[in-house]
């Protein structure tokens, strides 16, 4: 079967989003981290996250899980000695070494 590209097209004619096309921002409350974005501080998330659930699990104080992107990053940095504990706990563990630490 060969799809006519205007088949493609949204009801009214104008081009329906593909995947080289930019995402649309979601509204988020004022109180919600940016998972776009890393939270300024020492800890972060690379995009070479494989979201394999570790780090969420280690240290659920300070990460979370983007779902649009399928990998983790900062929420929160750690604000205890025991979430300072935990966010190092994860950096060692990560399979990928995909979360770091400035300092
Ligand atoms: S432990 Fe590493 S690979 Fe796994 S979800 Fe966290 S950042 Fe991603």
């Amino acid at each position: 079967m060969v799809v006519n590209p205007t088949d493609r097209d949204g009801p009214d004619g104008s081009p329906r989003a593909g995947p080289d096309q930019p995402r649309a921002t979601r509204p988020r409350t004022p109180d919600m981290a940016d998972p776009t974005s890393k939270v300024p501080g020492r800890f972060y998330v690379d995009d070479t996250c494989i979201d394999c659930d570790l780090c969420r699990e280690t240290a659920p104080e300070n990460f979370r899980r983007n779902d649009e992107d399928r990998r983790s990053f900062v929420t929160r940095q750690p604000a205890s000695p025991e979430e300072e504990a935990a966010c190092e706990s994860a950096l060692l563990e990560c399979p990928v070494e995909a979360i770091g630490r400035d300092g």
